[in-house]
């Protein structure tokens, strides 16, 4: 089943999003846009057709181990 846990958006529907935009460089599909965030910093927003792969979370500060690796 498609889970919705390993890309950005378990980082930002958690609130953990710093804002840091590592991951808008990282998607090789070029999925990520920028959005104006609730605290006053812009936060990364997925395009519908992001296949869940999980690279933009390689490099973001606030990512755990397992949002990495679930699939
Ligand atoms: S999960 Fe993959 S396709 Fe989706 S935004 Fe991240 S890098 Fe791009
Ligand atoms: S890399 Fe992580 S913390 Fe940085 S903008 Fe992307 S989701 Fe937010």
């Amino acid at each position: 089943m498609k889970q919705d846990n390993n890309n950005i958006d378990s980082i930002v529907n958690s609130y953990r999003c710093i804002g840091c935009m590592a991951c808008i460089s990282m998607c090789p599909f070029g999925d990520l846009n920028i959005k104006d965030g609730d605290y006053g910093f812009p936060i990364p927003i997925k395009h519908m057709n992001c296949n869940d792969c999980g690279i933009c979370l390689l490099e973001c500060p606030m990512a755990e181990e397992n949002e990495i690796e679930n699939e």
